[in-house]
């Protein structure tokens, strides 16, 4: 997987949030960046960690900036097991296409350390619910062992 580099994870968010046409803050660009960068779902406090160097970012701020990503379609937060919630950005945000589906994906989360990762990849089964139910949203989780934990 190629990793990007900070600037260019930058680049991308601004272009991201500006393309929507809505209002682009120093805060907003950073706080997507560090999603985009990172090839797994984080936590408020791993995006906190990742914004230390060169953002003045307060925790309030954080959160509501997180909280504005999802709202936005920029980004989705999921619970692990550990009733942690992470964010991860979309993934045809980060892909560069349209506002991202929210849950329309699956999740692979790790037993050993519980690291959460989108599988934009997979596809979503269809799952029949009975007659006069209404679903809400689908959330598929492969639990397992990742690639650093079953080295
Ligand atoms: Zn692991
Ligand atoms: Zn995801």
């Amino acid at each position: 997987m190629p990793t990007r580099s900070a600037p260019d994870s930058a680049a991308a968010a601004a272009a991201i949030i500006n393309k929507h046409g809505v209002r682009s803050t120093p805060a907003r660009v950073a706080v997507l960046a560090a999603l985009l960068a990172a090839h797994e779902a984080l936590t408020h406090h791993d995006v906190e960690e990742r914004l230390k160097r060169g953002h003045d970012i307060d925790r309030v701020t954080l959160y509501r900036v997180l909280e504005w990503l999802v709202e936005q379609g920029f980004a989705h937060k999921l619970a692990g097991e550990d009733r942690v919630r992470r964010f991860s950005a979309s993934g045809r945000v980060a892909r560069g296409g349209a506002q991202g589906s929210g849950h329309a994906h699956a999740h692979f989360e790790c037993v050993e350390c519980g690291r959460v990762v989108c599988l934009d990849e997979a596809r979503m089964p269809t799952i029949p619910v009975p007659h006069g139910f209404r679903r809400r949203e689908v959330e598929v989780t492969v639990k397992g062992c990742c690639d650093r934990c079953s080295r």
